[in-house]
């Protein structure tokens, strides 16, 4: 890889507004020598372009066709692959979300090419190698690749962990727009239900607050949303909590569930076997508030409260929201 490659970056928004996670990738990848090109698949309108190219992109290339009017893999793809063919980037990054992992795979897939999910690391060796590295085992061990093959390499990065400086106001660019054919998605896409609602994705939120077992009843999650509300966070839980169809399955933490790293972690009623900490044991800072002061999630914490979540957790929501109000 040297400065005459490209490395596309698939840009993430929700009705056209940017998601954070696609200024961490960008991020990642003007760390990396060659043209940093942002992909913006879209069915007509767009978002805020310039905040693209403030984080790193050289160049944004908006994809226009009535399919793209919200994100499926199957029109993301083939539009996707049709860009890759024609530029023959060295690289795709995308966000390890759910969306970025499953268009990485559909599209490494299709083109035969390795992908490399859920990386904390990126950078180049001497020889000008692409190096990645990866958590193994459950977040246990680390996995270093070096890749090489037929290009693109694919790779989603582990959302929170490529925050950088932020925006560059003094970066220029320019923006590309053409309108795309793709092939008949249209079934796809009338069919497509979305699912409605504003909650947070937790593998983007930078505060969670997190219920177990020890939170006794579906109606006592009521009081964690407060707190995740006063802190702008989103709820998550433990397995058990989502097998009682307590909460979604999008919210389950863990191996079976999904990995975050948050800022902050607040683990309320929650035991801490190794499969929950497999999906967030590499939050910068983690609270647990547990009954049991021999609960193994104390000994991952940073701070640990023993007591009764469902008396101290209002207590904290209290606090928090004198402090931020004053
Ligand atoms: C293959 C496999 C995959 C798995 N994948 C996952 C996964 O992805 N995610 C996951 O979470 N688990 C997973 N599990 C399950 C995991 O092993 C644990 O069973 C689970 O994490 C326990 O959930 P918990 O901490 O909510 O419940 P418990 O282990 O029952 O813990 C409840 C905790 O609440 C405390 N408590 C009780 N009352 C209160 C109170 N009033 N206030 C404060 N604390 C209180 C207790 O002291 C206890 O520590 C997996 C298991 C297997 C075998």
């Amino acid at each position: 890889m040297d400065k005459s490659s490209t490395i596309g970056v698939v840009v993430e928004h929700d009705h056209n507004k940017i998601k954070p996670v696609t200024y961490e990738v960008l991020n990642a990848a003007r760390n990396l020598p060659g043209l940093v090109s942002a992909y913006y698949f879209s069915n007509g309108g767009e978002g805020n372009l310039e905040s693209l190219i403030e984080g790193g992109a050289d160049e944004v290339r908006v994809f226009l066709h009535p399919d793209l009017v919200h994100y499926t893999h199957e029109t993301y793809a083939a539009a996707l692959i049709k860009e890759i063919k024609k530029s023959q980037p060295e690289i795709i990054l995308l966000s390890a979300s759910n969306n970025g992992k499953e268009l990485a795979a559909a599209v490494a897939t299709s083109l035969e090419v390795g992908l490399a999910t859920d990386c904390i690391d990126l950078q180049l060796s001497e020889a000008g190698e692409i190096i990645v590295k990866r958590p193994v085992f459950s977040g246990k061990a680390h996995s270093i690749f070096r890749l090489s093959g037929p290009r693109p390499y694919l790779v989603t990065l582990r959302p929170n962990i490529f925050r950088g400086e932020g925006a560059d106001k003094t970066r220029s660019g320019k923006v590309f727009k053409e309108d795309i054919d793709l092939p008949d998605f249209s079934d796809i896409v009338r069919g497509l239900v979305r699912e409605v609602g504003t909650k947070l994705d937790i593998t983007e939120a930078r505060i969670i607050v997190s219920g177990g077992l020890g939170m006794q009843a579906p109606e006592n999650f009521k009081i964690l949303e407060d707190l995740a509300d006063v802190l702008g966070g989103a709820v998550a839980a433990s397995r058990p909590v989502v097998d009682n169809g307590w909460q979604e399955y999008s919210q389950q933490v863990g191996q079976t569930g999904r990995t975050v790293s948050p800022d902050l972690y607040i683990a309320c009623g929650i035991s801490g076997a190794v499969q929950h900490l497999a999906g967030m044991s590499s939050s910068r800072c983690i609270i647990a508030i547990n009954s049991d002061p021999h609960a193994a999630i104390f000994s991952i914490a940073d701070y640990g409260i023993v007591g009764d979540a469902l008396k101290i957790v209002p207590l904290l929501t209290n606090e928090f929201k004198n402090i931020l109000n004053s």
